[in-house]
């Protein structure tokens, strides 16, 4: 369902971002990303969902083109994947399932985020979402009064409440103690076993790459440099 073929990334002043990268990733995979900082983690999972754009070869996400996607039909084509940032991206002094929210409706302004006008449908919808990442119980509470893990959730529910296929998260846990950090991992994985979402999730902690996913890609330099089932990596990489 993600498919890239010999592709490359070369930023506007010149930088590499990707060289030459072939990848096919199946619906229900969970990814890890690893790779030290500058490796082009965040380039790679930024292309699939076309906020990078590439600049050799194709990328085909769900038989769509990626490149040639503009306007409207990006923002269509966005709603299938979902994005989950280290820093959450939340909005601060709105309520939980505000944040949450507002994923149902795609580039929704900030008076909307506060003061707009939800379906019960939806609400159902962002209260499962809050459900399934534990925090229900927040679901009424200020964004910024959560503990980073809780806001980190929140984070995951938005993208789950958007009914992405596809859930892409560019290191959800590096900000995180080391007990919360697995605590999101567990949401992750459980999600991807309930839900059959494909995971991709940058992280260079790499121990914690090999516990919880299932396939590991490693990226140095732009290229991959590994990629195989989790179970098979040994100390070299
Ligand atoms: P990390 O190591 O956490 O992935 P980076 O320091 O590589 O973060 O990048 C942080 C942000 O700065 C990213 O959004 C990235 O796109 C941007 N960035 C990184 N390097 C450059 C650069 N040489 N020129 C412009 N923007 C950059
Ligand atoms: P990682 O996520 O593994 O830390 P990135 O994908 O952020 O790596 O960066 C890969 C390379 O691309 C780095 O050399 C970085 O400086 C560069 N880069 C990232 N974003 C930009 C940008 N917006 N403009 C120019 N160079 C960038």
């Amino acid at each position: 369902m993600i498919k890239f073929e010999n592709v490359s990334k070369v930023y506007p002043n010149g930088t590499r971002g990707l060289e030459d990268v072939n990848l096919e990733i199946q619906q229900g995979e969970f990814i890890g990303i690893i790779g030290t900082s500058g490796a082009g983690k965040s380039t790679l999972i930024r292309t699939i969902n076309g906020l990078n754009n590439v600049t050799e070869g194709t990328l085909m996400v769900n038989e769509t083109n990626v490149a040639q996607l503009r306007g409207k039909a990006l923002r269509e084509f966005r709603k299938n994947v979902g994005m989950i940032f280290q820093s959450y991206n939340l909005v601060p002094r709105v309520s939980v399932i505000r944040n949450v929210l507002s994923s149902r409706v795609p580039n929704m302004s900030f008076l909307s985020v506060c003061f707009g006008l939800f379906s019960k449908a939806d609400k159902l919808k962002a209260l499962d979402a809050l459900n399934r990442v534990g925090i229900l119980d927040k679901a009424y509470i200020r964004a910024d009064q959560l503990s980073g893990g809780q806001q980190q959730r929140v984070s995951l529910a938005r993208a789950l409440a958007q009914d992405a296929d596809i859930l892409l998260a560019d290191e959800p846990v590096a900000a995180l103690d080391p007990v919360t950090a697995r605590e999101v991992m567990d949401d992750f994985k459980r999600i991807n076993k309930e839900l059959n979402k494909t995971v991709l999730i940058n992280i260079h902690h790499v121990e914690l790459a090999l516990e919880y996913t299932d396939r590991i890609i490693a990226v140095k330099k732009g290229r991959i440099v590994f990629d195989g089932p989790s179970s098979s990596v040994t100390q070299q990489v």
